[in-house]
């Protein structure tokens, strides 16, 4: 009569996959449930959104040429957290 066992791990499967991750502003290792390009941690997240909402739209991104960078930065959002380097222009 063992026809009918069922494993009891079955149950036991995490509900999704963790990525052990490295934040790529302060380096801290960090679990995501995301495989990110340009992981942040939380904390530097925080940092981000702060910053993200002080824009400086008069002035060009020194790496892309957009226009509006972080104030008091000389990037764009996107170029100064390395998450929209598409077409790696340099100078
Ligand atoms: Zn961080
Ligand atoms: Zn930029």
């Amino acid at each position: 009569m063992e026809l009918g066992f069922t494993n009891p791990f079955r149950r036991w499967r995490p509900k999704g996959r963790m990525y052990s991750l490295k934040c790529s502003q302060c380096g801290n290792g960090f679990l995501s449930s995301y495989s990110l390009e340009a992981p942040i941690c939380g904390s530097c997240m925080q940092v981000a959104k702060s910053l993200d909402s002080t824009i400086d739209y008069d002035i060009q991104c020194t790496t892309c040429g957009n226009k509006g960078v972080i104030y008091s930065k000389k990037q764009c959002h996107a170029c100064y957290f390395g998450l929209g380097n598409k077409d790696g222009e340099e100078k």
